[in-house]
């Protein structure tokens, strides 16, 4: 059993073709998906990602405002946010909110501001949090210790590409770690050193399909059939069967967001 705890499977590039998808992750052993709803908080992207999540069960769903985004996140947008947040039993957490300084499409510091305002709201509706931080570890932690020690919900470092101090710093902050098809990339001996030091009990895998397909289908369109890929990787790194890390991780998984994993996906 698996879980994916980071897709993006109510986006267009599965408009055709949906419930196949979720099909192939259905027979893969795949148990669960944390569908996570991104874009322009006014374009109706937040909602579609719910509607998905409501419509299949075994399918979850979490909404914020992405670091790419945060132009966008004014009063309005929270408005809106915080009442979806309020509507649906089937959001688990808020996000995925953080920073990105690789790409840099919003500005940092309404990017800074904009994630310290969605961790207060994560506060007031006391839910988790899933992190995006790509190339702003020491910010992300910072803003993190004021806005998020203490916090009895926790949250997850999604798609983890940082350093091994960054790494023991969000665990120490009592974050779960969780690992995409990027630890799978030939190149990514750093990034695999890392993942053999994480704590298994903080152990999390995804796929954020439509991205980052793992080897050895990379190249092509992602999606949650290939954690399986992604538990494999993990699994050698732990001196695990394949099968043990998809346990673990669905476990670790279930325990975060108090959930029952038995019913598992159907369409
Ligand atoms: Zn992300
Ligand atoms: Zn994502």
């Amino acid at each position: 059993m698996f879980v994916d705890s980071h897709a993006h499977v109510d986006g267009e590039e599965y408009e055709a073709d949906r419930e196949e998808v979720l099909e192939r992750a259905r027979e893969a052993g795949v148990r669960a998906i944390l569908n996570v709803g991104t874009g322009d908080p006014e374009s109706g992207s937040l909602e579609r990602a719910v509607e998905v999540a409501e419509k299949y069960r075994g399918v979850y769903a979490a909404v914020g405002v992405h670091p790419h985004d945060a132009r966008l996140f004014d009063d309005g947008a929270e408005r809106r946010l915080s009442r979806l947040l309020e509507q649906s039993a089937r959001i688990i957490a808020l996000g995925e909110i953080g920073l990105d300084y690789h790409y840099d499409n919003s500005p940092r510091d309404v990017q800074r501001e904009v994630f310290r305002r969605q961790l207060r709201m994560a506060r007031a509706a006391d839910l988790p949090v899933i992190i995006h931080s790509r190339e702003a570890d020491e910010e992300t932690v910072k803003i993190l210790r004021e806005d998020w020690a203490g916090s009895s919900k926790g949250g997850v470092m999604h798609c983890f590409g940082g350093s091994g101090k960054m790494m023991s710093e969000a665990v120490e902050l009592g974050l779960m770690i969780s690992f995409a098809g990027n630890v799978t990339f030939k190149k990514a001996e750093e990034l695999r050193a890392v993942a053999r030091q994480v704590p298994l009990e903080r152990l999390f895998i995804e796929t954020d399909c439509p991205y980052l397909t793992p080897v050895p289908f990379r190249g092509r369109r992602n999606e949650p059939a290939r954690v399986v890929d992604v538990a494999r990787c993990l699994a050698e790194l732990h001196g695990l069967t394949t099968d043990e890390m998809g346990v673990l991780t669905a476990n670790n998984f279930a325990r975060f967001f108090d959930l029952e994993l038995s019913g598992g996906i159907t369409t």
